[in-house]
C-alpha cells in the first residue's frame, strides 16, 4: 500500500480527513489530518467532490468579476452622419451618385447623412466599401453595478438589478 499524500510505500495505511478530502496515509503523514473512521470513506468522498465543485465555481466568478467593470465593444460612430457626408464630397459625388453606386435609393442616403436612420451591420458595411471610410469604432462601456464590498456577484443579485 502507497501513502497518498507522500507516496512511501506502507505495510498498512490510516483513513484521514485533510481539507476535506479523505486520503488514505502513513502514520507519519496522518498528523497533517483527522482521523475517521475506515467505513466513512464511500460517504465522506461525496460531498468533496460538491465543495471542489463550489470553490470552482466561487472562482470563476470572482475571475469574472475583474472584468466586470469595464467592456470593450464596437459600436456605430456618433458621428456617422458627418463621416458620410464628408467623404461623399470629398469624393466630389451627390448623393444620388452615391446612391448609385450602393446600388440603394437617394433617400436611404439622405437619412443616413442626416442621422434620421440607424444603419444595420450590411449598410454600415456597403457604405465604408462605397467610400472607403470607417464608421464603426471600438468603445469602452464602464459598468455601473459593482459588486458589494468586493463580495462576488451571486446570480441573485444579478437578477434582481436587471
Ligand atoms: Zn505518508
Amino acid at each position: 500500500m502507497i501513502c497518498e499524500m507522500c507516496g512511501k510505500e506502507m505495510a498498512s495505511l490510516l483513513p484521514v480527513r485533510i481539507e476535506g478530502t479523505i486520503l488514505s496515509v502513513c502514520r507519519d503523514c496522518a498528523r497533517f489530518g483527522d482521523n475517521v473512521k475506515a467505513g466513512n470513506k464511500q460517504q465522506t468522498t461525496q460531498p468533496s467532490v460538491i465543495q471542489a465543485r463550489l470553490q470552482n465555481r466561487e472562482r470563476r466568478m470572482k475571475t469574472r468579476d475583474v472584468y466586470e467593470g469595464v467592456e470593450e465593444s464596437i459600436e456605430l460612430a456618433e458621428d456617422y452622419s458627418k463621416r458620410i457626408k464628408e467623404a461623399r464630397e470629398k469624393l466630389g459625388w451627390k448623393q444620388e451618385e452615391l446612391a448609385a453606386k450602393m446600388n440603394e435609393r437617394e433617400s436611404i442616403i439622405h437619412k443616413l447623412e442626416s442621422g434620421g436612420m440607424h444603419p444595420d451591420d450590411a449598410l454600415i458595411k456597403k457604405v465604408e466599401r462605397t467610400l472607403d471610410i470607417k464608421l464603426k469604432e471600438k468603445v469602452l462601456l464602464t459598468k455601473t453595478e459593482k459588486a458589494p464590498s468586493g463580495k462576488a456577484l451571486t446570480l441573485e443579485d444579478f437578477i434582481k438589478k436587471k
